[in-house]
């Protein structure tokens, strides 16, 4: 475990193979999700760049932690995660309460 991370500090990815492609998650948060010219959603990393690997993860930014747990509710394709950085956890999600 990197014990320089907080806590409370999320990451986000999504499964691609599920999105449906309505923009909603970059309506909501489009400083993390975009989609790309093959109709899906992305998440985007710290300096804007889209993270074109399927699945690839970024970090929340703490100031829109709420607009992407939004995103993750209303996502139709139920394909957005949101996990603790520091163990895994899904909080947010599909798998949300998973472990529990
Ligand atoms: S809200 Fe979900 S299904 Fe819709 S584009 Fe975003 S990731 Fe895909």
């Amino acid at each position: 475990m990197d014990t320089n991370t907080p806590d409370d500090e999320l990451e986000v990815w999504i499964d691609q193979d599920l999105c449906t492609g309505d923009g909603i998650c970059a309506q909501y948060a489009p400083e993390v999700f975009e989609l790309d010219i093959d109709g899906l959603a992305y998440v985007k990393d710290e300096n804007d760049e889209l993270c074109q690997e399927p699945a690839a993860t970024v970090t929340v930014p703490l100031p829109l932690v709420r607009d992407v747990v939004a995103a993750t509710n209303d996502c139709p394709g139920d394909c957005i995660h949101v996990r603790r950085t520091n163990d895994q956890v899904e909080l947010y999600g599909p798998d949300a309460g998973a472990l529990a």
